[in-house]
Order: C-alpha cells, then sequence, then structure tokens
C-alpha cells in the first residue's frame, strides 16, 4: 500500500474514524489536508470511544508519523485540548509522531465569532455551520490576510500579522455587525501559551510527505467530511469550506496526485446529512426516526440529530466517479437490520423531465432541491449483524442488498461493516 487515499461519499459521517483507524494499521504515515476541527471522527477502542475532531486518525497507533497539512485550517487551542485529553488517557503525542504544517492557517476566536456572526445575517438561508471559524479562516486565506502557523510560532511576527488582521476584523465587527472589537492583547495572552507549545510540532510537511514517499513508505491520506459536502463539486452553498475529495490531497498536503493510487471512498448503507440544503433521499418519517434511533445519528462534533434516509445511488456513483475511487466501504450496514423493505434511491426524477437523466447528479442545486427520488425497495433481515465476520455469514437479503447495490454502482465494495467497533468489520 505505498498511497492509500480516503473520502467520505455521501454528506460526511459516513464512520471515516474507524475504518481509517483499522486501515492505519498498514501504513507508515498519515495525513489529513482539508478541514478544520470540524471532522468530529467516532473511533471505538474496546470500551473506550475517541472522538477526534483535529487530529489525524492514526495518533491511536503510536508508531505512526501523523502529519496535519498546510490545507487543514488549524484551530490550535482545540489541537492542544485534543491532545491533553489523549495524554490524560494515557496516549502522549510528540514531535516525533505528529507534525502541523508551518504553511497551515490559524483559526482565531475573531474567526469563531465571525462565523457566528455570519451564519445569523444569512437568516432563513443560512448554511448550517459548526460555527468553528472554519470557513471564515479559508476566506481570510483566499484573502491574504489569514496567519499560518509559522506565523503563530514567531512571537514578532505573530504580533505584527495580528495587527494588521484585526485592524480590518474590528472594523467588520463594529461597522457592520455591530459588535465589540476583539483585543489583539487578549488574544495574544490567549494564544501565546499554545503558540510556543505548537513550536516543536511546526514543520514542512509537503516535504515531509514526498520524502516519505520516495523512501517507500505507505502513506495514507486521510479525507474529513463528505464528497456532497465539497466546496466545488457538492450541494453548494450548503457545503463546507474546502474541498473534500482526493484533489485536496494535492493543494493540502503538497502530494502529487498522480501519485495517488488505491481510493476507497466510504458510504453507510443507508443515507444521513447534518445542517441545511436538499437532501432527495431523505425520509422525515417514522422509518427516518428509526434510522436516527438505530445508527445513533447525532453529530460527533455538535450533537446535533442527522437528517435520515435512504441510499442515494445517483449521488454515490457520482462521489465515487469524482474521485476515482478503486473501491469502497459500505458501513453501517448492522443498521439496517429489523426494516422489513430497504427503500433504495435508484435515480431522480424531474419535473420537466424531457433529456434528463434519471442517473446523473444534476450540475445545478436548484434542480437537486426540486427531483423527486425515484424507489425501489430491496428485502430486510431481521437478523443481527454485529458479530458477522465472513460475507457468506450474513443472511441471505443482506448479502443480496450488498451485491445488488455493487453493480448499481459498478464500483466494487472492499469491506464492510457491521458495528462501532474497530473489528467489527467484514472483507469482501
Ligand atoms: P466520520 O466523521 O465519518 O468518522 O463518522 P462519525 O464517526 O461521526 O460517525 C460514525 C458513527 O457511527 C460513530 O458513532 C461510529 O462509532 C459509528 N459507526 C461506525 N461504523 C459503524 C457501523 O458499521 N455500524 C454502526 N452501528 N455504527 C458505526
Amino acid at each position: 500500500m505505498p498511497t492509500l487515499s480516503v473520502f467520505g461519499a455521501q454528506w460526511g459521517d459516513e464512520g471515516k474514524g474507524k475504518i481509517i483507524d483499522g486501515l492505519a494499521r498498514d501504513a507508515d504515515v498519515v495525513v489529513r489536508c482539508q478541514g478544520g476541527a470540524n471532522a468530529g471522527h467516532t473511533v471505538v477502542v474496546g470500551e473506550e470511544r475517541f472522538v477526534l475532531h483535529h487530529l489525524p486518525s492514526g495518533i491511536l497507533h503510536p508508531e505512526k508519523l501523523n502529519l496535519i497539512g498546510n490545507g487543514v485550517a488549524v484551530d490550535p487551542l482545540i489541537l492542544f485540548e485534543e491532545l491533553d485529553g489523549l495524554a490524560a488517557r494515557g496516549i502522549e503525542v510528540t514531535p516525533n509522531t505528529l507534525r502541523v504544517s508551518a504553511a497551515a492557517h490559524v483559526i482565531f476566536e475573531h474567526h469563531r465569532r465571525v462565523d457566528g456572526l455570519a451564519e445569523r445575517w444569512r437568516g432563513s438561508g443560512r448554511i448550517g455551520t459548526t460555527g468553528r471559524g472554519i470557513g471564515p479562516c479559508y476566506a481570510d486565506k483566499a484573502a491574504r490576510t489569514g496567519l499560518r502557523v509559522g506565523d503563530l510560532v514567531d512571537p514578532a511576527r505573530l504580533e505584527e500579522r495580528l495587527a494588521a488582521a484585526l485592524a480590518e476584523k474590528n472594523a467588520l465587527l463594529e461597522k457592520v455587525y455591530g459588535e465589540a472589537p476583539v483585543s489583539a492583547a487578549e488574544v495574544l495572552d490567549r494564544y501565546a501559551p499554545v503558540a510556543q507549545r505548537l513550536g516543536p510540532f511546526a514543520a514542512d510537511t509537503g516535504a515531509e510527505v514526498r520524502r516519505a514517499y520516495k523512501d517507500g513508505k505507505s502513506i495514507l491520506f486521510e479525507g474529513a467530511q463528505g464528497a456532497m459536502l465539497d466546496l466545488d463539486h457538492g450541494t453548494y452553498p450548503f457545503v463546507t469550506s474546502s474541498n473534500t475529495g482526493i484533489a485536496a490531497i494535492g493543494s493540502g498536503a503538497g502530494f502529487p496526485p498522480n501519485r495517488l493510487e488505491r481510493v476507497l471512498g466510504i458510504a453507510k448503507a443507508y443515507c444521513t446529512r447534518v445542517g441545511e440544503g436538499p437532501f432527495p433521499s431523505e425520509d422525515g418519517g417514522a422509518q427516518g426516526d428509526l434510522l436516527r434511533k438505530r445508527g445513533n445519528e447525532y453529530g460527533a462534533t455538535t450533537g446535533r440529530p442527522r437528517r435520515c434516509g435512504w441510499l442515494d445511488l445517483v449521488a454515490l456513483r457520482y462521489a465515487l466517479e469524482l474521485n476515482g475511487a478503486t473501491g469502497w466501504v459500505m458501513t453501517n450496514l448492522d443498521v439496517l437490520t429489523g426494516f422489513p423493505k430497504v427503500p433504495v434511491c435508484t435515480g431522480y426524477a424531474y419535473a420537466a423531465s424531457e433529456g434528463r437523466d434519471p442517473g446523473l447528479f444534476p450540475g445545478h442545486l436548484a434542480d437537486l432541491g426540486a427531483v423527486r427520488p425515484i424507489v425501489e425497495e430491496r428485502p430486510g433481515w431481521t437478523e443481527d449483524l454485529t458479530a458477522v465476520r465472513r460475507f457468506e455469514d450474513l443472511p441471505p437479503a443482506a448479502r443480496d442488498y450488498v451485491s445488488w447495490i455493487e453493480d448499481q454502482v459498478g464500483t466494487p465494495v472492499e469491506l464492510l461493516s457491521v458495528g462501532p467497533d474497530r473489528d467489527q468489520v467484514i472483507p469482501r
């Protein structure tokens, strides 16, 4: 496995954390390339449940090198909160096992404040952001007013760059939002201790990952969020503020995309979505509630109940094709136990359907909001799947469900997941 890239093939929360954690066993280096502390990967090891918002999932394996690439929006306060939390549970992370790109942009308090205010400003057009300042941080990156990890860990540069950034941000806070300004002195006080701690972790992670590749190491690139939340290719504007697919590896990790080999998408056996925006296969009724209850579909970062619905083959095919997936992993198959029939969305029906391919994901959001899902019901099963470890031991209806979907999608399922624990997987 020289390079393996894993991405969410739905709207996020596909169970990437657990799968990536399992795959990380075979990797020497684990790299995050995009997003911020809004990832919320959950990994269950025995009795222990770890929720990682910021750190790469390889961090639970003491011998791996974990890189936070330049494309990640780094929140140093959350990063150290997470590191301290791990230390309290006996997992020590040092600069030997974690490096953070000096070119990664830093999230400050003012980003969080602007995030909340901008969302309020949008009113009914709100996006449903996690409010962690990630979008405003990326906006500053594009506007060339952001501060990077390399600035944060250099006290003189920090003071100078922060003063320049706050001059503009405070004008926005006071004159547009009518809010109190942010005091540079307070920010410096608050961030100085974490800046000092971050210093030894700051590195040129792009050079490190390219060197690891030359040295024949195996590298795992872990995606956060999901393909349908991609800033360019997702359901804009109800998307996250970064690219979530394998394209982010080139820009956000400094690794040449033409060297990527195995690419795995992760998708649940059904669908969920957090936040606003169209979701064609959503089930807003009792069955959807049952999916939420059985699948424990509440956000790992925000605790928000997730919107639930059935597997959307149009969206899944699109996500796998967009990212050149060589295979995919189906998670949460166990959650479907007990549904007499399992509906699957096989196509989109348009009001004016002339010339529209029902199997093609529409490029424009207005169209997606207007489609009606074409649904086919598959036979359900009643057996508990959580202890099954071999494909042959699955009940016939569950096997049929997987094989039928695989045929519909045209990309092989490499792994099935039947429970939150690391070991609850079935190779295909
Ligand atoms: P991520 O952001 O893609 O890593 O997804 P989350 O970790 O937020 O959501 C996945 C949730 O489902 C977590 O609570 C996991 O422990 C749990 N989970 C992962 N795989 C499975 C599975 O196959 N079955 C069940 N029932 N739960 C799973």
